[in-house]
């Protein structure tokens, strides 16, 4: 397999619930078609982190009914037959992720840095505001992660009831774990190098995006990463330029459609080479092994 020293390729996946094994197994098999080492896995949160399949939270419980791949995580933190399986294969790239608003929060918020997920050694979980680097000969990529979702109303509107609606919704960021405060946005990365590739489970306000977030447009425009990479929305948006003059990315869930066909958009392949950035979304048009790939049958694709 070409370590292609100049480059550095990343899979990228949208919301994945819990469905670890079909990560890997799609991020395998485009490594065996392309015969090219992924220096990673990123994934923009809602990872589904419940490593206790008895405590979720009530959206989980309802999709775990249907797909039990849904409660994939709690397979991964500890040592069992499929995290050996996916983990523990040579050259096995790392996965990094950051939260999104359908987690553990009591068991993400354990973590004050990034790090791997005990005692998996290649699943790293990115708090919010803070960065990873990774180093390949010369070049170095730093990776910010910024989770969770936006309060329900942004900005201060005039009218008793638009400021009742705002005080609001930011009483019930402090309270509720799904959210991240508006001064987290402004005070994230402040004392922070460069970040190459941000990454953050809603999306930015943007032409493409009218329902994204004013302070994660705000925060690409401060810190102007070269990638901003979210989730969340069930929206395929771009490749296209981004606040901050960033290369923006949304994917959709990771998930089958009714005929247990992968759902398009969910994934795709990052290049970084020096400055230039390039995000292809996979599709069976451009990767045919993707038609392989059924609900019912992916796991017997790797040997
Ligand atoms: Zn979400």
């Amino acid at each position: 397999m070409k370590s292609d020293n100049q480059k550095y390729h990343f899979a990228v996946f949208g919301d994945i619930h819990g469905r670890i094994a079909l990560m890997y197994t799609l991020a395998f098999l485009w490594e065996n078609e392309s015969g090219i080492k992924l220096s990673g896995l990123l994934q923009v949160g809602d990872m589904g982190a419940f490593p206790n399949p008895f405590k979720l939270d009530d959206a989980t419980q309802k999709y775990a009914q249907i797909d039990p791949d849904e409660l994939g995580f709690h397979k991964f933190c500890t040592q069992t037959e499929e995290s050996e399986f996916y983990l523990a294969r040579q050259n096995t790239p790392n996965t990094y992720f950051i939260r999104g608003n359908h987690e553990d929060f009591d068991y993400l918020g354990s973590f004050s840095m990034p790090e791997s997920v005990v005692p998996v050694q290649r699943l790293h979980f990115i708090p919010d505001g803070q960065q990873i680097t990774l180093f390949k000969h010369s070049e170095r990529i730093t990776i910010g992660g910024f989770g969770g979702i936006p309060p329900s109303t942004e900005h201060r509107a005039r009218g008793k009831k638009a400021r009742q609606k705002y005080r609001k919704g930011h009483r019930q960021v402090n309270i509720d774990r799904r959210f991240f405060s508006e001064l987290k946005a402004k005070s994230a990365f402040n004392q922070s190098e460069k970040i190459d590739i941000l990454m953050t489970h809603a999306g930015p306000q943007c032409p493409d995006l009218q329902s994204g977030s004013i302070y994660l447009t705000e925060l690409a425009k401060r810190i102007r990463p070269k990638v901003h990479l979210f989730g969340h929305h069930h929206q395929v948006i771009g490749p296209c330029q981004g606040p901050g003059n960033s290369l923006l990315v949304g994917l959709e869930h990771l998930d089958f459609n009714k005929k247990g066909e992968l759902k398009e958009g969910a994934w795709g392949i990052l290049t970084l080479s020096g400055d230039s950035a390039n995000f292809t979304f996979s599709s069976p048009k451009n990767f045919p092994f993707l038609k392989t790939v059924k609900r019912e049958t992916y796991r017997s694709l790797l040997n």
